[in-house]
């Protein structure tokens, strides 16, 4: 399939490329953001309920023509959540990806929507989508271990046709309803998202600002097993769990018309790309001027399942530190 049309996907305006740090240089300074990128707005998303505050990054089929559900996110708190994790890099605070001891334990809670025929996913394939979790975070594809596990905690199962057909509609009052837990607790609700997209994610410096909306949302067909093809891995939840740490897209691209090699996602080993990855291509591409192949392979671009295998150690070092600050 081929992309049919331009699509837009929400993310940061991010310091420019040359300005992130590399794997043991000093931080960079985080105020590179141009003032004319300071509110991002997303193009081509259809009208939904929600008030935007807290949905920041998500995840779409190849050939897909809408953005994600978020709306906007300042550059201010862009540039604010670098200031702070690069103070806790300077204070010691920083949780190292590698050597460190510290074993970060995830409990998640199941939200199935539901119609009472479509969406009634088994407990057995939540316990798989686990498992796929486990092998994604700890480097059992090909990544890094970023000595991040996750647990059942528990499901629920919800009837409510208009849940589960309307996402995005809905998703302030299914969450009032369903969530539980704090900070560090995971919640991951299942729905239709339609054709064309997989799942979104809020950011984990959106929390104390509206805890409710704290979460994730994927499609029900993106379970390993499930019925999207080339999407049935469980890779969605892997991505979006990303963002949930406090990751980025690798291709750093948030609006049409932005240079996605300019952008970054503020990780120093993770090389710039200028696009998304579409399915899942033999040879990696060199898109950009700056160092490395695209990171095809990589769980934050947005190439087939199959074809995912790692997050990289200055990854696992920004999403660690990110559970210190904000999920501790
Ligand atoms: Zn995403």
């Amino acid at each position: 399939m081929k992309r049919a049309g331009k699509y837009a996907v929400l993310g940061l305006a991010v310091a420019a490329a040359a300005s992130v740090p590399r794997i043991g240089q000093a931080p960079a300074p985080a105020a590179a953001l141009s003032p004319e990128r300071s509110e991002i707005c997303v193009t081509g998303a259809a009208p939904h309920a929600h008030d935007g505050a807290a949905h920041s990054q998500a995840r779409v089929r190849q050939g897909a023509r809408v953005a994600e559900p978020g709306s906007r996110v300042s550059a201010r708190v862009a540039e604010q959540v670098e200031r702070e994790l690069d103070r806790q890099k300077i204070t010691g605070k920083l949780l190292r990806a590698t050597g460190d001891k510290k074993w970060i334990h995830v409990p998640v809670r199941f939200h199935v929507l539901h119609n009472g025929t479509k969406g009634k996913l088994t407990k057995k394939a939540l316990k798989e989508q686990i498992k796929v979790l486990d092998a994604a975070y700890q480097g059992r594809k090909g990544g890094v271990d970023t000595r991040i596990n996750f647990y059942l905690k528990q499901i629920t199962w919800t009837k409510n046709k208009n849940w589960f057909k309307q996402p995005r509609r809905y998703e302030k009052a299914f969450k009032k309803k369903l969530r539980r837990g704090g900070d560090s607790t995971l919640n991951i609700y299942t729905a239709d998202l339609g054709t064309e997209l997989l799942g979104w994610a809020s950011m984990p410096w959106d929390y104390k600002k509206n805890p409710v909306l704290d979460g994730l949302v994927i499609h029900h067909g993106s379970l390993p097993g499930g019925k999207i093809k080339d999407y049935d891995l469980g890779y969605t939840a892997v991505h979006e769990v990303g963002h949930w740490l406090g990751l980025y897209h690798t291709f750093g691209r948030n609006y049409p018309d932005q240079d996605g090699c300019a952008a970054g996602d503020l990780v120093g080993d993770t090389p710039s790309q200028k696009e998304p990855t579409e399915g899942c291509p033999k040879n990696a591409p060199d898109s950009c001027p700056a160092w490395g192949r695209d990171p095809i392979h990589n769980f934050m671009d947005y190439a087939h399942d199959k074809c995912m295998t790692e997050f990289t150690r200055g990854q696992a070092e920004r999403m660690r530190n990110a559970w210190a600050r904000y999920r501790p």
